[in-house]
């Protein structure tokens, strides 16, 4: 026998019977977001290495770690690992600046990180995620924040944490950063090596660390009060106070986690995630923030905006799962072409039917349309004759006889 061929490490293929949740997820996608005014964009799988680079941070373990790279004719390609940096490029190359504001995208689809597969955590995954463009002010912190609250709802999923926290501007979070450098200056040597890497290029990254013997450090008391410090400026406590009032006023239930940072560099004031209890240790299911240089850092006008990703699997793995539909109706007949047509006719009429193809014993067609169908559709000699069916109604197992432009009408109701 020929060797069998497997799935790459830390892919998955999405089978049929996971298939009605994955699809269920998309069309609330799309029905939530078309709601809070969002068009969907699909932006190439590869792109430039550079746009990551520049637009998600070469100081992240995303840009150092976690990217499929490869030359083609010379040129370096990546297969995206997130879609915002690749959201923004499109805005920026067809002109969406010019539109008017707020320009609200959202897209969906597979992405590609080199990381170490486990439980929640897989090399290509899927995100659906929403970026609106054009407003600064903190209404659009709290509304990107309710349309993912509103798309969880959906999805029956409304007893999940929203952590929130201001990053402030580059101006008070350099001093932040400063601080912090400042005060784990002795501690150098005692950092995990992770630690030790971003203390010069990325110090705010520390504060996640999830290494125990870092933990420990952060909680010497005198580190502590300057993590803990409230480091941000006016202007951004005033924004950040102003999306806490209206996250309040919308009802949404928050907490405030000051060590949320986020992986990416490219955040400034609100960031956000959204946890659930019951994911183990991967427990993100969403995780967003305001990006309000982007646009410019990649080469466009000064445009504010803020946005958010979901990762699919982990959504799909919280989701009530419901068994897949039976069929309308199965057609049991011994008359081949009469089954196949009246089976054409009613698909026509929008009736999901099949029929036995391999014209088995009338008593086994009856057996599979009982496992398979809601409905026996019953095509005998008699039927044929008189134009009628006789449709038992496989649940409650009686049966009637119809004409055959009423099967309809019986099924459906
Ligand atoms: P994590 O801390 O779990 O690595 P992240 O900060 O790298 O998350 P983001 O870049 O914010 O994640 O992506 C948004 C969401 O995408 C995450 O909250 C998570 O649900 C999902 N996600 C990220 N990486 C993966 C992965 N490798 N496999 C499955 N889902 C993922
Ligand atoms: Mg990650």
């Amino acid at each position: 026998m020929a060797k069998i061929i497997n799935v790459i490490k830390g892919t998955k293929d999405i089978l049929p019977q996971d298939i009605d949740t994955w699809q269920f997820m998309e069309q609330q996608a799309l029905e939530v977001f078309n709601r809070y005014g969002y068009k969907e964009i699909r932006t190439p799988i590869i792109e430039a290495t550079e746009l990551f680079a520049r637009g998600v941070g070469d100081t992240t373990d995303i840009v150092n770690k976690e990217m499929y790279t490869f030359e083609k004719s010379e040129k370096s390609i990546t297969l995206r690992p997130e879609n915002t940096a690749g959201v923004v490029r499109s805005f920026i190359e067809n002109g969406m600046t010019r539109q008017t504001f707020p320009v609200k995208l959202w897209y969906k689809g597979p992405m590609f990180r080199y990381e170490r597969p486990q439980a929640g955590r897989q090399r290509q995954f899927h995100q659906v995620g929403c970026e609106m463009f054009g407003i600064k002010e903190p209404s659009a912190d709290a509304e990107v924040i309710l349309t993912a609250a509103s798309y969880l709802k959906s999805l029956g999923l409304d007893n999940l944490t929203v952590e929130v926290n201001s990053l402030g501007c580059p101006t008070c979070r350099e001093k932040y950063k400063q601080r912090i450098k400042e005060v784990l200056k002795p501690e150098f040597e005692n950092l995990c090596e992770d630690c030790q890497a971003r203390y010069e290029k990325n110090p705010l990254r520390l504060l996640d660390c999830k290494v125990e013997s870092c933990q420990k450090i952060f909680e010497k008391p005198e580190i502590k009060s300057v993590i803990y410090s409230d480091f941000i400026c006016e202007d951004c406590a005033e924004h950040y106070s102003k999306v806490k009032e209206y996250l309040k006023q919308a009802g949404v239930v928050y907490s405030e986690n000051k060590l949320l940072v986020r992986g990416l560099d490219y955040y400034n004031r609100t960031v956000f995630e959204i946890k659930s209890n019951n994911l183990g240790s991967q427990n993100a299911v969403c995780g967003g923030g305001r990006y309000d240089s982007l646009v410019e850092n990649l080469g466009g006008e000064s445009v504010p905006a803020i946005g958010w990703a979901m990762g699919m699997e982990r959504l799909f793995s919280l989701i009530q799962k419901n068994p897949s539909p039976k069929l309308d109706g199965f057609v049991v007949s011994n008359y081949t072409p009469y089954a196949l047509m009246l089976t054409q006719e009613l698909r026509s009429k929008g009736l999901c039917v099949e029929f036995d193809m391999q014209n088995k014993k009338f008593t086994k067609q009856l057996e599979k349309a009982a496992k398979l169908a809601k409905y026996a559709i019953i095509l005998g000699e008699d039927e044929i004759k008189n134009n009628t069916v006789s449709i038992k109604n496989l649940e409650t197992s009686t049966q009637i006889n119809v004409k055959r432009e009423d099967v309809l009408k019986t099924i459906k109701g």
